[in-house]
Order: C-alpha cells, then sequence, then structure tokens
C-alpha cells in the first residue's frame, strides 16, 4: 500500500503539497549530535520514522526526520521538520495541538490555519481513518521528545 490512489482521495492542491514532500523530503541528513532521538512505527500501514532533534535554549535548531512508509506518512514528517525548524518549542507545542485538532475534524481557525501553513495539506487525509495514523505518526513522536515530564 503506496499511498495515493486515485484524484478522487484528496483534492489536487493538497495532493501536490504532499507528493512534493514525498518525492522531495526536507530536512533528511541525520544530525551529528542530536539532543533527542526517536525511532516510531506505525504497524498498520508499516511507516517508519526517526526523528532527531536539536534543541537550544527552547528553540528547534536542528531537525532531522527520515524514514519509510506511505506517501502520507512521509511527507508528514517532512513538513514537520519544515515547519519546526527554528521554532520556539512552544509553538511547536501549539503546531501539534493545532495539527490533532485538524485530523479530528475539528473546526480551526484562520490563525490556526497560518500558524499550520502547508501541514494544512494534510487534512485531505482525515476521511480515511487508517491513514490519520500515518499522518500523525511523526506528530505523536515529536510530541513525545519535547513534551518531558
Ligand atoms: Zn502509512
Amino acid at each position: 500500500m503506496s499511498g495515493l490512489s486515485g484524484s478522487d482521495d484528496l483534492n489536487g492542491m493538497y495532493e501536490d503539497i504532499i507528493l512534493d514532500h514525498y518525492r522531495n523530503p526536507r530536512n533528511t541528513s541525520s544530525l551529528s549530535k542530536p539532543d533527542l532521538e526517536l525511532d516510531v512505527n506505525n504497524p498498520f500501514c508499516g511507516d517508519e520514522l526517526k526523528i532527531q532533534l536539536n534543541i537550544k535554549d527552547d528553540t528547534i535548531t536542528g531537525v532531522s526526520v527520515s524514514g519509510q512508509g506511505c506517501a502520507i506518512s512521509q511527507s508528514s514528517g517532512s513538513l514537520l521538520a519544515e515547519r519546526i525548524q527554528d521554532s520556539s518549542t512552544d509553538t511547536v507545542i501549539h503546531v501539534i495541538e493545532k495539527v490533532r485538532k485538524m485530523m479530528k475534524d475539528e473546526p480551526i481557525s484562520d490563525d490556526d490555519l497560518d500558524l499550520i501553513g502547508d501541514i494544512e495539506a494534510l487534512q485531505g487525509v482525515k476521511k480515511f481513518p487508517v491513514r490519520i495514523k500515518c499522518a500523525l505518526l511523526g506528530w505523536s513522536a515529536l510530541e513525545d521528545l519535547i513534551k518531558k515530564p
């Protein structure tokens, strides 16, 4: 199962963004000295992601996301990497909340959409419950990494 089957699955603009990130993923080079690192997988689909972070003074100064799996999981990881680079951890926590909200089909404001940017493209997935796990795999991992007890 490699992802996007037909043109009915996602509307065109969203699909373009997702395929672009799938084919040309951002921030895949491993960090030489990650402060935080986590490997996660989604057994329902076979997706794997490795997330590495450098954090200095509550800012994400380095991020690497790499892995294998379906287009949704991998493009979501790339969108995540692009979005959180140079962001504060507080902002990242907000972004994670908005992404979860969006995927649960809860209403989100224009300000929220500005905050998440291109990640909005993932909302085309929300009508496919199985793929929501793919879309949120990286975000759940990120949350685990930065929300330390
Ligand atoms: Zn998947």
